[in-house]
């Protein structure tokens, strides 16, 4: 999310947001069955979502806040991001520049509403997607971009992931949304032998 990336550098973690964050305690857990990005590589959890971070950060090819510095071939800006649900185009945010280390600074991004009526939000993206548009399951709708706020240490460089948030209520504004936490993403920071049908437990 724009301004709330805790900087873990260092195994320090520190978060800096504009507003409070609003959550539904209540919303039951939900596991998205598709991954956001096309990769054979294990796609990871790099941020998990808490009362400072209404969202979740995930990488692949091995980027990971921690190891910054090193390059990202297969996980760079441009890397194509696929819907994890069919659903309507909420909204779709453009024209939102880079901005480093600052908390203010609004993000591009794509929102997705299923027929449940939950959104789906894909941040630090350029969309692909036009508002009111229908979209399906794995249907390529934006590409990671350098937009929104990226909490770099001095000397550093931004590192690619997508931020996504799951809001039961939206609101106006991210200060305004209702988000869940009680979500994870099947495969990527889910197991996904839990769906093995040998491990189905008989009688
Ligand atoms: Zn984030």
């Amino acid at each position: 999310m724009d301004s709330i990336e805790p900087q873990q550098w260092g195994g320090q973690a520190r978060t800096r947001q504009s507003c409070p964050f609003h959550f539904d305690q209540n919303a039951p857990f939900h596991l998205y069955m598709s991954k956001p990005f096309i990769t054979s590589q294990q796609i990871k959890r790099v941020t998990d979502c808490n009362s400072g971070h209404p969202g979740k950060d995930f990488t692949f090819d091995g980027a990971h806040w921690s190891n910054a510095y090193m390059p990202y071939p297969n996980m760079d800006f441009g890397t194509p991001v696929y819907a994890m649900e069919p659903g309507t185009v909420l909204w779709v945010q453009e024209g939102k520049p880079l901005c480093i280390n600052d908390p203010k600074c609004e993000p591009n991004s794509v929102a997705i509403q299923s027929a449940d009526r939950v959104v789906t939000e894909y941040v630090h993206v350029t969309p692909w997607v036009k508002k009111g548009q229908q979209v399906n399951t794995g249907d390529f709708i934006a590409t990671l971009a350098p937009s929104g706020n990226f909490n770099v240490q001095p000397g550093g460089k931004p590192l690619p992931h997508l931020h996504i948030n799951r809001i039961t209520t939206p609101g106006n504004s991210v200060c305004e949304h209702i988000f869940s936490c009680n979500w994870a993403i099947v495969g990527a920071d889910f197991p996904s032998w839990y769906f093995n049908p040998f491990h189905h437990h008989h009688r």
